[in-house]
Order: C-alpha cells, then structure tokens, then sequence
C-alpha cells in the first residue's frame, strides 16, 4: 500500500498496545479479548481521531492553511482532538459544536470535551442547534475567513474523508505486524462506529493486504443500512486514493445498530454496564458516546454466543474518556445503584 508517500505528520503514539483482557474474557466465559489502546495514542488525553490528523493536518500545512475549521457535536472528541493537533502545529483552531444532544445540562454543555477545547486554544464559533447543515456552516465562515486574507482548512466531521480514513488504514498495518510479532490469530475486529473513517480505513487496510479479518462496526447513531453504505462509500473511496482497483464486495462492510438505543449519545442500560464492566474488571475508561456502545455490542453478542470460544476478538479502544465529565449526574446515578 507504501502508506509512507502520502504526506503524514506526528502526533501521537504509535503502535498503540494490543493487550489481552484476561478478567473480562474469564467473567463473560466467550472467546478471548483483546484490546487495542487507541485510546492512548497520546493527544490531549487520545482517541481515534489522532491516527486521521496525522494525515489530514499533514494536508491542511502542504495547502498552506493558517486556520483548521471543523466540526462536531457538543461533547465531541474530534473536535478536541483537532484543536489539540492544530495547537501543536501553530495553527488556528475553529469549531462549530452541534447541540445534538439537549436534556444533559450543565456539565455537559460545559465541562469534559467543551472545557478541553478552550484550554487547547481553540474557538468554539457557534453552538448550532441539532440538525443544522453543519458543512454549510463551516464553508460560509471559511468563505468569510478568505476574504479576510486567511487561508482556511475544513475537515469534516469526524475526520471522515479518504485522507482521513488513512489512518486506519494505518491502523489495520499496525495491527497485521502485532498479529504477526504475538502469533496472535486475528478472527474479528469490533469497535464502535459513527462518522464511519475509522471503519472504512480499516475494511480499505484489511481489503488491500488480503488479510481475511472481518470488521464489525457497532453504529452510535445510523441504522444498519446507511450505516453500512456509508462505511462502504468511503471504503471505496478510500481503496481508490491507494490506487487499488476493483469494486469492493459490498459483504465487507457489516454495521450492527441494535446498541444505538434512543439515539447519538443518549447511553443505555447495557452501555452503562459496560461501562461500569470495563472500569471495575480491567481499569479502562470507556465513554458514554461510543466506545461503551460498541463495548456493549460485544459483550452482548458474546452473551449470545456470536463469537466461538477459541476466537480471538480484538475490540479497538476508540477513547474518548474526557467526555465522561460531561454525562456526570448519569454516571453519579448509575455508580449509587450499582
Ligand atoms: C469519533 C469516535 C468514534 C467513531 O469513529 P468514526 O471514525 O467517526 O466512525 C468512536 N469512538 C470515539 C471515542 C470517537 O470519538
């Protein structure tokens, strides 16, 4: 794939650990599971989206840009990631947040990712309500930053566009030499799945170097069908900037959207137990928004003996933990019954 000619600046910690989660694997009784820590990767407390900037920033500076204009909900941690990245690089930050989610209140309008973005410098340019055309917002304000004499960089939401996707298209070569060094087996990879790069970085990865290993993206928000097209879309998109040929068989791509619940960002009772799973049997910190969705996908599709017992599941620790501050009276409410 020779990722190395496209244009890439560090910003993280890489390869991210691959590590056995003997407790949970024991407790649940299923096939063994391992995690890959992005969640460590580094950038103002981690996260997927650090593996996308990598290259996306990379871009914005060969353009030129001054100022990285982007976009995301209220507790969003490509936001942070973004304005963190663009701090490091001497570059402007600016953000548009949509209100997505409403009866959370204080801490979560201001505390978590929100505080974060501020104290990384960057701007939050307007709180939009939930729905708004967030890429229109973002297009009209770098078209009034232009004519200002500034050079502007939009990267969409979630980082999610072919040069974005390559970071997990890096991703999938650093988890093929891990499977390689540990001998280790790889029969699936799950994680959780919304704006869709990280899923269709890692389908174009796993495509392009015939490996076989199956992706199930658990979705935080789309229904299975467009969630899947989507992921698809940008796979295809994706496997094109490398300069594979061939379609892309629409069986690659697999979403599962039955842990959405009442919808983006609202935690169900199974997130909230993995949540309070993962903490209390491993010590990892997962977050209300995805990374606990995607958690409680697995151990219920464990649960209901989706997985063989000898398999080895690898879970992608996608991060967002600074978000928890923001769901505090939920997590308060649940730690008091548990
Ligand atoms: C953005 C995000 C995801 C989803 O990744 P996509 O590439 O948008 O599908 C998962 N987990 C966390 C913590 C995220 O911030």
């Amino acid at each position: 794939m020779h990722l190395a000619r496209f244009p890439r600046i560090s910003l993280g910690h890489f390869p991210t650990p691959l590590e056995p989660l003997n407790n949970l694997s024991a407790l649940l009784g299923g096939p063994k599971i391992w995690v890959k820590r992005d969640d460590a990767t580094g950038l103002a407390s981690g996260g997927n989206k650090t593996r996308k900037l990598e290259f996306l920033l990379a871009d914005a500076i060969k353009k030129g840009a001054d100022t990285i204009i982007t976009q995301g909900a209220t507790q969003s941690n490509h936001v942070r990631q973004t304005i963190a990245g663009a701090a490091k690089l001497g570059l402007k930050a600016k953000a548009f947040l949509e209100q997505r989610v409403t009866q959370f209140g204080d801490d979560y309008q201001h505390s978590g990712n929100v505080l974060l973005d501020g104290l990384l410098g960057g701007e939050i340019v307007a709180h939009l309500p939930n729905g708004t055309d967030m890429q229109l917002a973002m297009e009209e304000y770098a078209s009034q930053l232009r004519r200002q004499g500034h050079n502007p960089y939009i990267i969409p939401g979630g980082g999610s566009n072919p040069i974005g996707a390559l970071g997990y298209v890096a991703c999938a070569e650093e988890l093929l030499y891990q499977s390689s060094q540990q001998r280790l087996h790889i029969h699936h990879v799950v994680h959780a799945s919304g704006s869709t790069g990280t899923q269709a970085g890692l389908v174009a990865g796993f495509t392009a170097t015939h490996s076989q290993i199956p992706v199930l993206g658990i979705s935080v928000r789309a229904p299975k069908e467009k969630q899947e097209e989507n992921v698809w879309q940008l796979a295809s998109r994706t496997l094109a900037l490398l300069g594979v040929s061939g379609e892309l068989p629409r069986e690659a791509v697999v979403a599962n959207s039955d842990y959405v619940g009442d919808g983006y960002g609202l935690p169900t009772e199974g997130t909230l137990e993995a949540l309070a799973l993962f903490a209390r049997h491993e010590g990892l910190l997962l977050d209300p928004v995805y990374s606990a969705k995607g958690a409680a996908g697995l151990i219920d599709l464990i649960r209901k003996g989706f997985f063989q017992p000898d398999e080895n599941v690898v879970f992608i620790h996608t991060g967002g933990s600074a978000g928890l501050f923001g769901y505090r009276h939920i997590l308060e409410e649940y730690i008091s019954h548990a």
